[in-house]
């Protein structure tokens, strides 16, 4: 299986290790795989048997076919061991009728994107090898909290890479930065910035930019690198849950082979849906792909009018995952539907206008496939209050924006057939206990603690707090610094001589 830019009509081609070291294709465009694999009943009916880093490895090795089987067996075998998730890497849940939920948070910071931060470092490491590398991988990331726990617990003590995250100093919540100033591993640096997210996101986008600083790091035996979502190495390790949760069902007698599932994504940069999308074009039965956003509905208005338009105003919701305007991996449906010549004009247009529109042809193919719903931040709490208290589930804030869409998506009787539908989940309640706690309660009562919040969630609810947010208080405090934007070069450097 080879690979090629979104944007680039000659179709070059790249192996997946390539594609994986690269990140980005030079044009700008993302990679795409140049065929889509099929995914058969009898390799399905197989895959029923398998626990999930066999069902992992063996999906993957359709599309990652310069990795050894061997290698992504390992690979998968340490990432989503019981030891990460003790709760299983991708559990379905049964919550009412024919809706269920896909867990994907029960790995080492109780959000979904440990679900690919775990093993995509793996896969750059031994990229680094079949591609004839021999310096050392530095992986630089700007978060406003989540994305940088997540890549430090993943790319922790892995070979031949190491990792720098900045945070703005006074723009992560206090759990957040207490779990990135907590971190262990021996490869691992982290530090706080005078400014916010921008500020530190710019000093990334500097550094990336900076020949003198490629010149510099390559003398130190080290090449930069990025953990983005764009990544192809974290994109596919996620059509990875959608056979699983197919499997679950047909084992648990829910579904026959070839029966359809639908399913719904809280979604911000479109990777996690454009899995399941990649998915069903496998063959995997999915019948429809339901695209729930919160009130930066930017997609919603995108399926309902063939327009995409980011001149909006932005919202800072209490799913602030979703929080986004500009969703990349849509891109990558573009591309399936449309092609490269079209992708790149509209993409050249959202660059330069902040809008494009699709052609009508275009948007009936995508159109055939998914549904946009979103949830404002009222309904969003109230889906978190009624789901506990009519089916005992307590959900996430991302989550509710899901089961929202769920239930406007069922409101429509044709589509209320028996269908079951998976919803995922993207992040344990306790990830954002405060907020949870406000809708649960009616903002009676609240700590002010963010940490004390967690305490009071699991006594209303009587639930646990999941093994990643135990005990933070307690935990070593290894890194303290605090340096301004314009000393994040000397930064970088000086973490290369350790
Ligand atoms: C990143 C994230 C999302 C959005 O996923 P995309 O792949 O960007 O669409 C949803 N929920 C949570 C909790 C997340 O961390």
């Amino acid at each position: 299986m080879l690979y090629q830019s979104t944007r680039d009509p000659a179709r070059k081609k790249y192996t997946s290790a390539e594609v994986i070291k690269m990140g980005l294709a030079p044009d700008g465009g993302l990679f795409v795989p140049e065929s889509i694999p099929p995914l058969t009943p009898d390799m399905i009916d197989v895959l029923c048997r398998d626990d999930y880093p066999v069902r992992a490895a063996k999906v993957l090795s359709l599309y990652l076919t310069d990795y050894t089987c061997d290698e992504l067996l390992a690979d998968c075998t340490a990432a989503y061991s019981p030891e990460s998730f003790p709760g299983g890497p991708a559990p379905l849940v049964s919550v009412h009728d024919n809706v269920y939920t896909l867990e994907l948070w029960h790995g080492p910071t109780a959000a979904f994107k440990d679900m690919a931060l775990q093993i995509m470092p793996r896969l750059l490491s031994r990229a680094l090898v079949k591609t004839g590398e021999t310096r050392e991988a530095l992986i630089l990331v700007a978060t406003s909290g989540d994305t940088g726990k997540a890549a430090l617990e993943g790319y922790k003590d892995v070979d031949r890479v190491r990792i720098m995250v900045f945070y703005p100093v006074d723009g992560v919540s206090r759990v957040q930065k207490l779990q990135m100033a907590t971190q262990t591993g021996s490869n691992v640096n982290v530090c706080a910035i005078k400014g916010n997210f921008d500020d530190a996101q710019t000093g990334v986008k500097k550094i990336f930019g900076d020949k003198d600083m490629a010149a510099a790091l390559n003398d130190k035996g080290f090449i930069l690198s990025s953990a983005n979502s764009i990544n192809w190495g974290r994109l596919a390790p996620q059509i990875v849950y959608y056979v699983s949760a197919y499997c679950d069902f047909l084992n648990r007698n829910v579904l026959k082979m070839g029966e359809p599932m639908d399913v719904c994504v809280p979604t911000g940069n479109f990777g996690n849906i454009f899995a399941a999308y990649l998915a069903k074009r496998m063959g995997l039965p999915i019948r429809r792909l339901i695209c729930a956003s919160n009130r930066n509905k930017i997609l919603t208005d995108f399926f309902k009018t063939g327009t995409y338009d980011r001149n909006r105003a932005f919202h800072m919701t209490m799913s602030p995952s979703m929080d986004i305007l500009i969703s990349s991996n849509l891109e990558r449906l573009l591309w399936v539907a449309a092609g490269e010549e079209k992708t790149a004009a509209w993409m050249k247009e959202l660059s330069e206008k902040g809008s494009y529109t699709i052609d009508g042809d275009t948007l009936a193919a995508v159109t055939a496939d998914f549904r946009g719903y979103y949830a404002s931040e009222h309904w969003t709490a109230e889906e978190i209050a009624s789901y506990f208290t009519c089916h005992g589930y307590l959900a996430d804030t991302h989550t509710a924006v899901g089961l929202h869409a769920a239930e406007e998506y069922l409101d429509k009787k044709k589509n209320n057939d028996g269908t079951p539908l998976v919803v995922d989940s993207t992040a344990s309640p306790y990830k954002f206990a405060a907020d949870v706690l406000a809708s649960l309660t009616k903002d009676i009562g609240l700590p002010k603690d963010p940490l004390d919040a967690l305490d009071a969630l699991s006594a209303l609810t009587g639930t646990e707090i999941p093994y990643p947010l135990r005990g933070l208080r307690e935990r070593e405090v290894r890194f303290t610094s605090v340096i301004g934007a314009d000393e994040m070069p000397a930064a970088v450097l000086a973490f290369c001589d350790k």
